[in-house]
């Protein structure tokens, strides 16, 4: 396989949460990620899609969601088949800060080891489990504020956690292995770490085994809906969609234009739902870097009902 046809690292996890300008304070103020695009949820206009990421919304640094307050979704459930945690990465020096930060603001947050590195666990405001993991070797440029310096800004996603069944679990690693360009490089206890091959930081994903009376998740409120996997190009694209679809049988959808990047989505064999997405065109495809996430933006063929749209959408307070 050329090396141009494979995943290169994570490209954005997303989730359903519950009351948008929470989820804005949230990630934006109090963790210190930019809001890089205000837009809606394309099958759902009654809901935003906010990004978050770095300055630029560089991919492997954006963490977007869906507010879906008072639409009628159900909160969603923990469980097998379902990503239980996003990791970010920090340095290893800023572990006091963050753990200082969010207890000052009432948040309660567990400090454990995992792999030689440090987690600071914690959840959101949609009860999203959120860790932020000390990782030294993340040279990426953090996006900083005037209360969260350069020295301890997060640096972008460094991984999720899939929790899988056991009766999926050898069909996983397997898959993830073969096809998703992955290695497994480290093991502990009931948990896998994997690498993207050849991948920059922000290429890593866990896998936590279940115990065998663990119930399966439901998505909902309070759970990660996706990740998306980085590709270089629509001709990457699709030759996976080629490979996965017509070579092994799997369920994939059709490539989806989501404006900032070209997508295609299915599921693992443990039910996580998987997307594809390529690497451009980026956020800033309709609006400069300097404004990234300040106005609502919309799909042009979404743009003649701008006003209904609009009404129907919550205030955010940026
Ligand atoms: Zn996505």
């Amino acid at each position: 396989m050329k090396t141009n046809t494979v995943i290169q690292g994570v490209h954005h996890v997303t989730a359903t949460v519950n009351e948008a300008q929470a989820d804005y304070d949230f990630y934006t103020k109090l963790l210190g990620l930019r809001l890089v695009k205000k837009t809606v949820n394309f099958d759902n206009n009654s809901v935003y899609h906010l990004y978050y990421g770095d300055k630029k919304g560089t991919p492997g640094t954006i963490f977007t969601t869906f507010p879906y307050q008072d639409q009628g979704v159900r909160k969603g459930t923990e469980g097998t088949g379902m990503i239980s945690a996003t990791a970010f990465s920090i340095p290893a020096i800023s572990l006091e800060f963050w753990k200082n930060r969010l207890e000052n603001v009432g948040i309660t947050v567990v400090v454990s080891q995992r792999f030689g590195q440090q987690v600071v666990w914690f959840r959101d405001p949609a009860d999203l489990q959120i860790e932020l993991i000390t990782d030294d070797t993340d040279t990426r440029t953090p996006f900083v504020t005037d209360e969260i310096s350069n020295e301890v800004a997060i640096r972008g996603i460094h991984h999720v956690t899939l929790w899988i069944a056991q009766n999926t679990w050898e069909a996983v690693r397997q898959f993830l292995v073969a096809e998703m360009n992955m290695e497994e490089v480290a093991q502990e206890e009931n948990r896998i770490r994997l690498e993207v091959k050849g991948g920059q930081s922000g290429n890593k994903l866990e896998l936590l085994r279940a115990d065998a009376d663990t119930p399966r998740g439901k998505n909902g409120i309070g759970t990660v809906h996706h990740v998306a996997w980085k590709i270089a190009d629509e001709a990457a694209q699709l030759a996976l969609r080629h490979r996965l679809a017509d070579e092994l049988g799997i369920e994939v959808t059709e490539v989806k234009d989501r404006k900032y990047f070209r997508s295609i989505y299915f599921r693992l064999p443990s039910h996580q739902l998987f997307e594809v997405a390529t690497a451009g065109p980026g956020f800033d495809v309709d609006e400069s870097i300097e404004e990234l996430g300040m106005h609502l933006m919309l799909p042009e063929d979404k743009e003649y009902n701008r006003a209904v749209i609009e009404a129907g959408l919550p205030d955010i307070q940026l």
